[in-house]
């Protein structure tokens, strides 16, 4: 297999067979994300796309039951392209029992409930969707390209066609206080709207080569201590009402891990954060988080 620049993956794709099938996020302006800064985005030939497959076979012996098709935004790429890495894929794995790309919002949009129910039955069985914050104002000013009535159109998409919808949230993104607040609130009020499977926060760590970071250089942008992103957790588990929810912060970024199903595992997350909040629990240390 070929990849061109640096690959990321969600982390529970950390045994899944790694397909690039676009190189780069469509977007690329967000101010908190550094993950496609060094890349131009394009879909790769799909001779090439094609080719990895071949060559995973001969590289796995066959044996590949899941894979996540990367980079940022494959969604994107051209229902008959989908359609036709998603036959090879089962094709060729014939023990291969999940496939998963990332999903943007507007790129999501673009495809019908139609294009994506076709794509579920084609064996798309999970898409990641980046909401970052449901406040309006924030999605404004981190440049995500897309507005909270954008995001909930394609989570909902992507759910009404049957693909297991996996959301992420950045803990942080508003800095303290009462923007703190309100995003967290306006994150609660979309994520109960939208009804996810699935649901991450993971804590603001910018990167050097985002805008974020020089923000935070300057002084300009305040980060969360552990106390005030414990505080935005403990919100988001009280306020999620999706049930059931698969609820993680247990990302390297966070400074609880906590995995589980809501609402089953509330209080006992509940009384988590309150003994770390209280100083009487496991408080990650700043030395040992990381993205
Ligand atoms: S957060 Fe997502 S949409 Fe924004 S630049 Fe990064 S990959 Fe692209």
């Amino acid at each position: 297999m070929r990849y061109e620049g640096k690959i990321y993956r969600p982390p529970g794709e950390w045994r899944s067979f790694l397909l690039q099938a676009t190189v780069g996020c469509t977007h690329n302006k967000c101010t908190f994300c550094g993950m496609y800064k060094d890349k131009h985005f394009h879909v790769r030939p799909m001779k090439d796309i094609l080719e990895d497959i071949e060559m995973a076979k001969e590289y796995y012996n066959g044996e590949v039951d899941k894979v996540f098709i990367c980079d940022g935004d494959a969604i994107v790429m051209r229902q008959s392209q989908l359609l036709e890495i998603l036959d090879a894929l089962y094709k060729t794995f014939p023990r291969l029992r999940q496939v998963t790309v990332y999903a943007g919002p507007k790129s999501t949009k673009t495809k019908s409930l139609e294009q994506l129910q076709e794509l579920r039955q084609a064996g798309l069985t999970r898409a990641y969707l980046g909401v970052e914050t449901g406040w309006d104002e924030l999605l404004t000013k981190v440049n995500k390209g897309a507005t909270s009535k954008d995001i909930l159109e394609a989570g909902l998409l992507l759910r009404d066609a049957g693909i297991d919808l996996w959301v992420m949230v950045i803990l942080g993104l508003a800095g303290p206080g009462e923007p703190s607040r309100k995003h967290i609130e306006e994150t609660i009020k979309l994520i109960n709207e939208m009804k996810p499977n699935h649901f991450s926060a993971l804590t603001l760590i910018p990167e050097p080569s985002t805008s974020l970071y020089q923000d935070v250089k300057k002084g300009t942008f305040k980060l969360l201590n552990a106390k005030e992103s414990l505080i935005e957790t403990r919100m988001l588990v009280e306020g999620l009402t999706v049930s059931p929810l698969h609820f993680t912060s247990n990302h390297a970024s966070n400074y609880l891990p906590l995995n589980g199903t809501l609402p089953d595992e509330r209080e006992k997350f509940l009384k988590m954060l309150d003994d770390s909040l209280r100083g009487e629990g496991y408080i990650r240390s700043e030395y040992s988080r990381g993205l």
